[in-house]
């Protein structure tokens, strides 16, 4: 009998095992993948991030073998805006929502997933979790409406039955744990971004970037193994065009986004893998917790790749699951009563005022006037381009950043106007070309 069954093994599930397990639980974690693997994402982490795992003492093992860097470059039709995520607001985001600002740090980094989720799987089990891979889950053990425990199967084909005070489904955004229990998913959005990567080496930009012109946009993040995740990405609806040529049409979306980034990966690039795609990112919800057991990670809560903020998403609600499990097993608290702490912290507003910032983002439309008036008139603004940035990667709330109080006085205290920018000279020439699919 284990006092807690992860299911997965990855950011969510392993995160989760491994602070169970140091608090002195006795924790299974079970995933079908054998590590180290790959896993489908862009792997970017923002400041909250990395700090998660310099809170855990695993961010110089990450940082041994990936590059890092405190600056990052925003740029949209042609309006740069370049800045770090302030301590202040990172310290204010720990404190908020974990109690304790220790382990905050500035940095960003891009790790792929397969020397990552490793880094995480190991650390579980250095906690004194049991892990087993090449474990499928096949069955949930219910008794009195209650999940107890799972029964899956071993590489070579044995069923194994395990039984726990709670069960926690960490397998992403399918989770079999919400489909055999039947779970619904709410405030779906079916409107989400195409999006294709893939990993070139032979040139160093330093810094990350992200570029949007019109309904596309672009990234380039230094990642390991000296190479740079390469992304582009666009609304769903152009994605069956882009499909019929996805060589030509990648560097045909870098060209169009930054012709200064297609340059530099035509000219100075090599590919060193395939190029990666996925389709579908319908965002969701899906309950948090029921008689005996709790969903992290995707399997909660699936989110378009646009903000790059699952994985830390996923940090942040291993954090705050395994706090309000530990409550319940130490009997500090009831299950009920844990429970609810945890679910009023992660239904907060500014939660969903976030989920509603990434969905919207997510359907690639092309910024209005007034969006790209607001970039412009943060120019020069340092400390207010900062705010942007942690209100982008949801470290700022939302609601603050944006409250109309903010943007007067951004306004008033703008010191760059919008002549001198190529996307208000015929704003309704572009906006009708921005419109028209490049691919079809
Ligand atoms: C294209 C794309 C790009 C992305 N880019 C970024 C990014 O740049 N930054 C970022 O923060 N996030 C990004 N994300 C999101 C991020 O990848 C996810 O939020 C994150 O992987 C979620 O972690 P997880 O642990 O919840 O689930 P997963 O990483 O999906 O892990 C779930 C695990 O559960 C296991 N599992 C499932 N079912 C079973 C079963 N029955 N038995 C045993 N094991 C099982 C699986 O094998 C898997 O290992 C991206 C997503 C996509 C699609």
């Amino acid at each position: 009998m284990y006092d807690a069954i992860v299911i997965g093994a990855r950011c969510a599930g392993a995160s989760t095992a491994m602070l169970l397990a140091r608090q002195g639980h006795r924790v299974l974690v079970v995933d079908r993948a054998s590590f180290p693997s790959d896993v489908i994402s862009t792997h970017f982490l923002w400041p909250h991030g990395m700090s998660y795992l310099n809170r855990w003492g695993l961010l110089d093992q990450v940082l041994a073998v990936t590059p890092s860097y405190s600056t990052m470059k925003l740029v949209n039709d042609g309006i740069e805006l370049t800045g770090s995520v302030p301590a202040e607001l990172l310290r204010e985001y720990f404190r908020d929502l974990h109690g304790d600002d220790s382990g905050v740090v500035q940095s960003y980094a891009s790790v792929r997933r397969l020397v990552l989720d490793q880094i995480l799987v190991e650390a579980a089990a250095k906690a004194g979790a049991e892990v087993r891979t090449n474990f499928a889950v096949r069955e949930l053990l219910v008794s009195d409406g209650r999940v107890v425990g799972i029964r899956g199967r071993t590489l070579d084909g044995e069923l194994v039955e395990e039984r726990a005070r709670i069960v926690v489904g960490a397998d992403g955004r399918n989770s079999f744990v919400a489909r055999t229990l039947n779970l619904p998913k709410y405030d779906e959005r079916p409107r989400c971004t195409f999006a294709y990567w893939t990993y070139y080496s032979g040139f160093d930009l330093g810094l990350g970037q992200i570029h949007r012109r019109g309904r596309l946009a672009c990234a380039v993040v230094p990642t390991n193994f000296e190479q740079n995740m390469t992304l582009v990405w666009g609304p769903s609806e152009w994605s069956r065009d882009f499909r019929r040529d996805v060589p030509g049409n990648f560097q045909r979306a870098l060209d169009f986004v930054s012709p200064e980034l297609g340059e530099v990966v035509r000219t100075r690039g090599t590919r060193m893998e395939r190029i990666y795609g996925t389709l579908d990112q319908a965002a969701f919800l899906r309950p948090l917790h029921g008689p005996g057991w709790v969903l992290v990670g995707d399997a909660e809560c699936f989110k378009d790749q646009c903000t790059a903020i699952g994985m830390t998403h996923a940090f942040r609600d291993a954090e705050l699951t395994s706090a309000a499990l530990h409550r319940w097993l130490t009997g500090e608290a009831t299950i009920d009563e844990a429970m609810t702490t945890y679910e009023t912290r992660r239904r907060s507003q500014n939660a969903a005022a976030y989920y509603d910032y990434v969905c919207t983002l997510a359907e690639m439309r092309p910024y209005r006037h007034d969006e790209l008036q607001l970039f412009v008139a943060l120019r020069g603004n340092q400390q207010e381009i900062d705010r942007f940035i942690a209100t982008h990667a949801d470290i700022a709330p939302v609601s603050e950043f944006f409250q109309a109080s903010n943007l007067f006085q951004l306004n008033d205290a703008a010191k760059e106007s919008s002549a001198g920018y190529a996307i208000f000279e015929d704003f309704a020439a572009t906006s009708r070309m921005y419109q028209q699919n490049p691919f079809a």
